[in-house]
């Protein structure tokens, strides 16, 4: 069987050093809020290029703390609106709506599987406060109008960085290309801790201080509360994980590329469509997508060739339960990508045999 991500053999890749790194963490009697933590901050502030890196719990808290904290110093106001893609993963959306700021979904284009430049553009009102862009798949969201645009409108750029460690536009990584960026650790992603974990990064001060203080009951200084703040803390052991880690990143996402090309290269089944090809620098390829409009017919079949696939994702956030006022929206692009999509497995420890083997079995569907 050729798993979708064998995260075992991931974390194996690394072992002595993530064992060590989290021995002594034990070992050392203090858990939250140390040297650990400041430590990986610093080096990954360092890796995006920002002046700050914030360790929160989770990728989704990062997302949501941006957005309060704004709200917190008066940049933004309950209903204002937030442009982003309709075809992201929910956390996107959630990050916004828990403020009580309003998305505004945009369609991808089919080409890039990312926003419409032009839709943005037209999306834009007097209430926008925010263009909040995803870097789906690994792929970079981020192109020149867009900053343009934020620039000419006042507007604050966010990245979702979740699925993007180490991704570039031009010579600048994804996370320093805006205001702020939030970044998710989930085990799956490409810097991925043994647990939750996240982290903001941003070069504003202000925000940086305001988020530091509301992921900590809403205090800088002990005993004195000036937000109704939250704890959202990335732990000492996670962070002396992800610390090691970071150090393998730009190889790990290496043999990424290196798979993906293969693919691109390679797969030439005229049912299965890929999306359009970047340079190396602008994908770091979190997921490898591909469209077929039979595609679960292609994933039954992968499946009793014994290749795992995954689907990102099945029901758009316009289609869920949770955000019932927007269901009868007509979003086209977003809801044939939902249904066309199927993830190939792709990962630092897929083997190039493997890749051939998906590719053998592809081409013969
Ligand atoms: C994983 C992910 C998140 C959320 O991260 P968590 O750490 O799971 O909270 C947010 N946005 C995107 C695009 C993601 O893939």
């Amino acid at each position: 069987m050729i798993p979708f991500l064998d995260l075992k053999a991931v974390t194996e890749l690394h072992a002595d050093e993530i064992q060590q790194a989290a021995l002594n963490v034990i070992q050392s009697g203090w858990y939250l809020r140390g040297q650990a933590t400041a430590a990986f901050e610093q080096h990954y502030a360092e890796y995006i290029g920002c002046r700050h890196c914030i360790g929160v719990a989770n990728g989704l808290d990062a997302l949501t703390l941006i957005y309060r904290a704004y709200i917190e110093m008066g940049v933004m106001q309950p209903g204002d609106e937030v442009i982003v893609p309709a075809n992201t993963y929910i956390a996107s959306i959630l990050a916004i709506t828990e403020s009580g700021l309003s998305p505004v979904l945009i369609e991808p284009d089919t080409d890039t599987l990312e926003m419409d430049d032009c839709l943005i553009e037209q999306a834009i009102t007097s209430r926008t406060r925010s263009i909040l862009i995803v870097h789906l798949y690994g792929r970079c969201a981020y192109t020149e109008r867009i900053g343009e645009l934020c620039r000419k409108n006042n507007l604050k750029l966010v990245e979702d960085n979740a699925q993007a460690h180490g991704c570039r536009y031009k010579n600048q990584r994804t996370g320093s290309l805006g205001d702020a960026a939030g970044h998710s650790f989930y085990p799956g992603k490409n810097l991925g801790a043994l647990g939750d974990g996240g982290a903001v990064t941003t070069n504003d001060d202000a925000l940086a201080d305001c988020i530091r203080a509301l992921a900590n009951y809403g205090s800088s200084r002990k005993y004195v509360h000036r937000y109704k703040g939250r704890n959202s803390r990335l732990d000492e052991i996670q962070a002396a994980i992800l610390d090691v880690k970071l150090r393998h990143l730009d190889l790990d996402n290496r043999h990424r590329q290196q798979i993906a090309r293969y693919y691109y290269d390679h797969i030439s089944h005229p049912l299965i469509s890929l999306p359009r090809r970047l340079d190396d620098k602008q994908n770091v390829y979190h997921i490898f997508p591909v469209r077929c409009t039979e595609r679960d017919r292609l994933q039954q079949y992968l499946t009793e060739q014994g290749i795992q696939t995954l689907i990102h994702y099945p029901i758009p956030p316009h289609r869920q339960e949770c955000y019932k006022a927007w269901n009868s929206m007509v979003l086209p692009v977003t809801e044939q990508i939902a249904r066309q999509e199927l993830s190939l497995p792709i990962s630092p420890v897929l083997t190039l045999q493997e890749a051939q083997a998906v590719v053998r079995v592809l081409n013969d569907f």
